[in-house]
């Protein structure tokens, strides 16, 4: 039987707290681009709601950027000179399936003059299961082939996926408004 929630449209799950969130940051290459992913518990699985500024933009027709997104398993976005988000490690993929059957592979992002929004459900992931690990976004659009990660080139940016109270313990005393995000 269904629940009641499955019947509401998602839209209205935007109103509440989200139950996890992560803070993306471009790397040295894209210091201007910065955007935030919002997690919500929903019957069905989880709904998620990314939000990006800065991205690189067209500078010919017919080559509107696109960008692979994806969860990938690690924890930290930090690496070294070579890969600056290394410790973010491969695609989540809990149950060992092909690329883009990862429970990590997320809907590639579509930029709009630099910004991007974009939200979708899915039922691969629980926000409990994706909290500690890293959304990373890609220089490429996800080709949903190749393997092992869509041949989506460099890691551009990065995000902790953090649970509500980190965020609130993070932005106690310096951000009223990352508060006012929560509750
Ligand atoms: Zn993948």
């Amino acid at each position: 039987m269904q629940t009641s929630n499955q019947n509401i449209h998602p839209a209205f799950f935007f109103r509440r707290a989200p139950s996890a969130f992560a803070s993306l940051k471009g790397d040295s290459a894209h210091p201007m681009l910065f955007g935030s992913v919002l997690f919500y518990e929903h019957p069905q699985g989880t709904l998620v709601a990314v939000e990006l500024r800065g991205l690189p933009t067209a500078s010919t027709p017919c080559s509107s950027p696109v960008f692979a997104l994806h969860i990938h398993e690690g924890g930290l976005c930090s690496g070294n000179a070579s890969d600056p988000f290394a410790q973010a490690g491969a695609h989540y993929n809990p149950q060992n399936c092909p690329h883009p059957y990862h429970a990590g592979d997320l809907p590639p992002i579509f930029s709009a003059g630099g910004q991007a929004f974009s939200a979708f459900l899915t039922d691969r992931f629980t926000v409990r299961e994706v909290t500690g690990r890293t959304v990373i976004l890609h220089a490429l659009p996800d080709d949903f082939s190749t393997q092992p990660a869509g041949g989506a080139g460099r890691k551009i940016a990065c995000g902790e996926i953090l649970g509500r109270e980190r965020v609130l313990a993070q932005y106690k005393s310096q951000n009223q408004s990352a508060k006012a995000l929560l509750f």
